[in-house]
């Protein structure tokens, strides 16, 4: 099943993005997904350009605006697999309370963060996962600040299913993602997606040396113990990848009961076509 666009991307050659993207595709593909019931909801920045180079419906929300859109896909029309994609600047800063309550709600949907932690498309200003020391045109002393742990976030709002990826890694990370397709509910993955024009700190030789795969056969970890998957993420001296946290008892919001999904039907009486009805909004 091909979900590629005939778009050609427009991403600085090498960059994180294409493995990321192609890992979507791989994990959308061996889920039995096909272009006509994935649905991509895009935010801004160069990840944005997303719902541009796949195949599927696809939407390009506003800057950071783009999981209260694929919560509206998806609780509009539950049938669909529903992905979202965005940057850390996107999902982690203007975006930060849309991610803790879309993480809260638990829809079942697939949230893809392509961390580079850097804004790549306005030109390599410090973002809010840029560690505290990096030199950017708008920290040329570093950020004197934290950077945010998305992992950390994700856990204290309830999250389900917690996971982290490396792009260049590209069967696990497509595996990583698969996993997050199939659990039922928000199933969130933060990718590190290196930028390669703006980012010389967070490089693929950088993550290549000191990633440690929580789901290697000779490291331990019970991916349904919260304690466990605590003490991995307050971990700021390790960069972890794979499942880290994953609540298996997890129902999709839009199947709980109580809850009516569809929750959008189109009034009685209202013309079929639907632009029609659009139109007589605007
Ligand atoms: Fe990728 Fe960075 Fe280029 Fe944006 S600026 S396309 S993140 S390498």
């Amino acid at each position: 099943i091909d979900f590629k666009s005939d778009k050609q991307p427009t991403w600085c050659p090498g960059c994180g993005d294409f493995g990321t993207m192609n890992g979507m595709m791989k994990a959308l593909a061996n889920t039995g997904n096909d272009p006509d019931n994935t649905f991509v909801v895009a935010g801004i920045g160069c990840s944005g350009k997303i719902g541009t180079y796949m195949h599927s419906y696809a939407l390009h929300g506003v800057h950071g605006r783009a999981l209260p859109v694929g919560t509206g896909v998806k609780i509009a029309n539950p049938e669909l697999e529903v992905m979202v994609a965005g940057g850390d600047g996107d999902g982690y800063s203007i975006g930060a309370g849309h991610f803790v309550h879309a993480v809260r709600r638990n829809v079942d949907m697939t949230y893809i963060v392509m961390d580079n932690r850097i804004y790549g498309l306005t030109k390599g200003q410090f973002s809010p996962t840029s560690r505290e020391d990096f030199e950017t045109s708008t920290s040329p002393d570093g950020t004197n600040q934290q950077p945010i742990n998305p992992l950390a976030l994700a856990l204290a709002s309830g999250g389900t299913f917690i996971a982290q990826s490396f792009s260049s890694d590209s069967q696990r990370h497509a595996e990583i993602v698969q996993e997050a397709i199939e659990h039922d509910g928000f199933g969130f993955v933060n990718v590190y997606s290196p930028c390669v024009t703006f980012n010389d700190v967070d490089t693929y030789d950088y993550f290549r040396d000191t990633i440690v795969d929580v789901g290697d056969e000779d490291f331990e970890h019970d991916r349904t113990d919260y304690d466990a998957a605590k003490e991995l993420i307050l971990d700021r001296n390790k960069e972890y990848q794979g499942v880290i946290y994953q609540n298996e008892s997890s129902v999709g919001y839009e199947k709980r009961e109580g809850v009516e999904a569809p929750m959008t039907e189109i009034p009685e009486g209202a013309p079929e076509d639907a632009m029609d009805l659009v139109r007589e909004f605007y």
